[in-house]
């Protein structure tokens, strides 16, 4: 039971462990090059997540959550796209340097979609990018693969944005300004939907906020749920 909970806990690695068995057993030669293609990349991962961590932690506590929220949430419209594009295109480094940052990104109040722009643009049309593939194809052809490559993103963003919720991501969650839930905190308990059902409820196995309109919220439960909350994960602010 303990070892079928830990894989259920672990599917992921589970799954590739189960892939290297395989391949060794089928075809050992291919499974010792595998073995040394992700030696390789796990090097290359171990010189570049340190740094991009110390990078992520500084940009966490310089840059303010109201910014975060005004130029990449929900809110900002076509400036958050715009600049979304532009923060994706000027990075560096591969794209697996980028999950830290949009986590952070995240949990200040930036939008699934424009983070799913920033991932898109870092991946397929980073400026260094652009450049070699102008140099190597010629510009019509980048120029044209960049404004397709620049709608589909678009659309794709659109679309993820109404699959993936906020509370899918792992994290503390920015769902409205002023009011968050520190889900890696929260171990559901369940006391703050009793407290106050109108404004949280239950998903999976951590709380939530639901859709609410600021105008109409009662202070007096919100207050009372935050007190009850045995590990201080909900947190309200006024803007
Ligand atoms: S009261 Fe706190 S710990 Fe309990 S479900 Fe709500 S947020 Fe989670």
């Amino acid at each position: 039971m303990t070892i079928l909970k830990k894989v259920k806990e672990n599917l992921f690695l589970a799954i590739v462990t189960l892939a290297y068995i395989i391949m060794f057993i089928a075809n050992p030669a291919m499974g010792i090059e595998s073995v040394k293609n992700s030696g390789y990349y796990i090097k290359e991962m171990l010189m570049i997540m340190p740094v991009i961590f110390v990078l992520t932690a500084l940009l966490d506590m310089w840059v303010p959550k109201e910014k975060i929220m005004r130029y990449l949430g929900k809110d900002a419209g076509a400036k958050g796209i715009f600049l979304s594009f532009v923060v994706g295109s000027i990075s560096a480094g591969p794209i697996y340097a980028a999950f830290p940052m949009c986590v952070m990104l995240h949990k200040k109040g930036a939008s699934i979609r424009n983070i799913v722009i920033i991932l898109s643009s870092w991946a397929v049309i980073k400026v260094p990018m652009l450049l070699n593939e102008a140099k190597f194809l010629g510009p019509k052809f980048m120029a044209i693969r960049w404004v397709l490559t620049v709608l589909a993103i678009i659309i794709f963003s659109w679309i993820s944005a109404k699959i993936i919720k906020d509370e899918d991501l792992p994290g503390e969650v920015m769902v409205k300004p002023g009011l968050h839930i520190n889900r890696n905190a929260c171990m559901g308990c369940t006391l703050c939907a009793k407290n106050y059902p109108v404004l949280f409820e239950m998903k999976g196995k951590k709380a939530a906020v639901k859709e609410y309109n600021k105008e109409l919220l009662d202070f007096e439960n919100l207050q009372s749920a935050i007190r009850a909350c045995p590990l201080h994960a909900i947190e309200y602010s006024e803007e």
